[in-house]
């Protein structure tokens, strides 16, 4: 349903040094590449994110096109604000892609995750299920019948409980869909679906 991300994105050597070149990013929003070093190192990492995701790292569902889906820092990088964490901002395991509803305003967008700070990225504690660190099995618990698929904290997890409230990952909207793209799933295993067949099918169950 929601998978563990098993990829390790890599940089070359040149990467690694223009980012070292740069030295004085840090408390600076890169939202705004200060060169095209920069806007080439982060084309690379989009590259190489959709090489490996074809679904949202946060709520697991597929993404619908191209444009649905953003290069999201799961620890927020801006320094607008005290909570946002602007030296992970190139940290590798901190990048994947969501999908627009769950990197938006309404839900993730600049709030808070880590809960203990480290200076090492993956020494930190994080509030939500972490797409690399974490297994959602420990995290989740599905009930799954034909028009839903309810997800519920397991074994009583804060992390869980904190990434179903974040991402609203049991609204009626993201049982309906989970189960629409659970249904594609299962079908497609079952039996050979044509591409046109395929789409159809995407249409009608918006998955
Ligand atoms: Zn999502």
């Amino acid at each position: 349903m929601i998978e563990k991300l098993n990829f390790n994105l890599t940089l070359t050597k040149d990467e690694y040094l223009s980012l070292i070149a740069i030295k004085n990013w840090r408390g600076k929003d890169w939202s705004d590449p200060p060169n095209n070093d920069i806007k080439n190192i982060k084309s690379e990492i989009r590259r190489q994110l959709d090489l490996n995701q074809v679904k949202c790292a946060y709520c697991g569902l597929k993404f619908k096109d191209k444009g649905d889906s953003q290069i999201e820092h799961i620890a927020a990088k801006s320094d607008a604000k005290p909570t946002r964490h602007p030296e992970f901002t190139f940290t590798l395991k901190n990048l994947v892609l969501a999908c627009v509803s769950c990197n938006g305003f309404s839900k993730k967008s600049a709030q808070e995750t880590i809960a203990n700070k480290h200076q090492t990225y993956s020494k930190c504690t994080f509030t939500i299920v972490h797409p690399y660190f974490d297994n959602p099995d420990d995290h989740y618990d599905w009930v799954i019948d034909l028009t839903a698929v309810i997800i519920q904290v397991n074994n009583g997890s804060l992390k869980g409980a904190e990434s179903i409230r974040m991402f609203g990952l049991d609204s009626s909207e993201m049982t309906e869909l989970r189960a629409g793209q659970k249904l594609l799933e299962d079908l497609k295993r079952e039996m050979p679906l044509s591409f046109s067949k395929e789409n159809l099918l995407r249409r009608i169950l918006n998955r």
